[in-house]
């Protein structure tokens, strides 16, 4: 055999994929032909590379779980924004509300009219109000 068939047939020999007759030429050729035998073992921890290469891409779970912990440390991040940002619009909404009650209770209080009117009234702001921050929160404030 010679070191050119040998080549070719070097890496179907460490897969051991040679007929026993061709296995035993190769393995005759390596052991008098030192260019040939420091060929495969080149190729021997070339394979040895690949081979860890495919058993980590192999590994299904490797990809799946280093994107939750990503995805996890995300959510853990942006949790404290969320959780700072949800009281601070509440507080906003409530100082909004409160300002305008007052502000629409002096105004009515100038007049006994209108205060007898704002009795009728105020339940229906009241209420348009709080569905306000009701859909303001269903909206934007638990959207993410
Ligand atoms: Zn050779």
């Amino acid at each position: 055999m010679k070191c050119k068939e040998v080549n070719s047939k070097l890496i179907f020999y460490l897969e051991k994929e040679l007929l026993k007759d061709e296995m035993l030429q190769v393995e005759n050729h390596l052991s008098k032909c030192s260019s040939c035998s420091d060929r495969l073992i080149l190729l021997q921890s070339a394979m040895g590379v690949i081979e860890k290469e495919k058993s980590l891409q192999a590994n299904p779970y490797f990809l799946s779980k280093t994107l939750n912990r990503l995805r996890e440390e995300q959510r853990r991040a942006a949790q404290p924004f969320i959780g700072l940002l949800k009281p601070a619009l509440l507080g906003v909404l409530f100082l909004l509300a409160i300002g305008s009650g007052i502000f629409m209770g002096a105004n009515f209080a100038s007049d006994t009219e209108t205060r007898q009117q704002s009795n009728l009234i105020d339940p229906y702001f009241n209420e348009i109000d709080n569905e306000t921050i009701e859909l303001f929160f269903l909206n934007d404030g638990y959207h993410e």
